[in-house]
């Protein structure tokens, strides 16, 4: 049943790949694929497709018998009305399959092309599809480098097709808002070094620090976890097609680091210079540190958070590990 799933969903990618070539609408899909910069050659290393405007283009093609259309609908391309009646999921989308770590197509991402409804339609949860565990691009990045130096997390399907285009081709995209520890683990056994690129916007701020929570109990030794903050209003795709690659390697080049972050987040509505400012930091920064597995990072948080309570560093240590005993 499994390996059949995956077979199903192959097709699926494959039929939507095709009606960009075959579908009366393909001209209108294929001008708003070029008005957002994407050539062919990207569109098809990440196998964008369409899903046409029918009611029923997918059902008819792959869901011929009562067996594969009941597949179609457990893999949650297809939906049963309440009047009985089928019909596709994704209509009239521009559609992002995803690939697990093995390249198996495990879901799909639908852009609406213009007009009312959800900008975005992903597919739901299903038995080959859990998406905290899975990562928008990292099959692609695995199988552009034999060694990933770094890997850039960015929210937004188009965010790692832009980058893949001006030829940053090492980011991932976590699906939805917050990128789990198991994200996170997946990035980390693949490179060492990580960087958070979000979109510059609240959602964008609350999801980096978020990232940085699910960090604490995987950054060990030698890991780089970072964190680049874009202008208001832009996100990966806005910037690099605005600034050009090298602009945007640059920023990536700056990113905040995990100390810096760390302190700069806790910090921002406290008043340092006062006492009650620096208890407050104490008695936030304490349960956090707590949650680190590494030494070497543990003794960094110690050692700025001394410097930034005008303490010494012995001292804070054993406040912190005094929290941690009565824990
Ligand atoms: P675009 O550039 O195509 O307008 P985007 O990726 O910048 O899209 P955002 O609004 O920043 O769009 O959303 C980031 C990601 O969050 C999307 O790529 C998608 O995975 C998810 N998302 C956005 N809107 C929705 C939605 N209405 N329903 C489900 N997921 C969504
Ligand atoms: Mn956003
Ligand atoms: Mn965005
Ligand atoms: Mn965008």
């Amino acid at each position: 049943q499994a390996a059949d799933d995956y077979q199903q969903m192959e097709h699926a990618a494959k039929f939507f790949a095709h009606q960009l070539r075959r579908h009366a609408n393909a001209p209108k899909v294929i001008d708003y694929l070029k008005g957002r910069g994407l050539s062919g050659e990207v569109v098809k290393a990440f196998q964008i497709g369409y899903a046409p405007d029918g009611w029923d283009d997918l059902l008819k093609t792959l869901g011929k018998g009562q067996g594969s259309r009941d597949q179609l609908v457990d893999l949650k391309l297809v939906n049963r009305n309440d009047n009985g009646r089928y019909y596709d999921f994704f209509r009239d989308r521009v559609m992002f399959p995803i690939r697990d770590r093995r390249g198996r197509v495990v879901g799909f991402g639908g852009r609406i092309l213009e007009g009312d409804g959800p900008k975005y339609l992903n597919s739901p949860e299903t038995r080959v599809f859990h998406k905290g565990r899975e990562l928008y691009g990292f099959y692609e990045v695995k199988q552009a480098h034999r060694q990933i130096e770094q890997i850039v997390i960015v929210e937004g399907y188009m965010d790692v097709v832009a980058l893949a285009q001006a030829g940053i081709d090492f980011a991932v995209a976590s699906l939805g808002t917050a990128t789990t520890t198991d994200q996170l683990q997946m990035l980390f056994r693949a490179t060492r070094k990580v960087v958070c690129c979000y979109d510059g916007d609240r959602a964008g701020r609350d999801a980096a620090w978020r990232a940085l929570e699910n960090a604490l109990p995987l950054l060990t030794d030698g890991l780089e976890l970072s964190f680049l903050f874009l202008p208001d209003g832009e996100d990966p795709d806005s910037l690099v097609r605005q600034e050009g690659a090298e602009a945007f390697t640059a920023r990536l080049a700056q990113a905040q680091s995990f100390t810096s972050y760390f302190f700069s987040h806790l910090s921002e509505q406290l008043d340092l210079a006062s006492d009650s400012g620096r208890a407050a930091l104490l008695n936030q920064a304490k349960p956090l540190i707590e949650r680190i597995a590494s030494d070497y990072y543990r003794e960094a948080l110690l050692a700025e958070l001394a410097r930034l309570l005008r303490r010494e560093v012995s001292q804070v240590a054993a406040q912190v590990r005094q929290a941690k005993a009565t824990t």
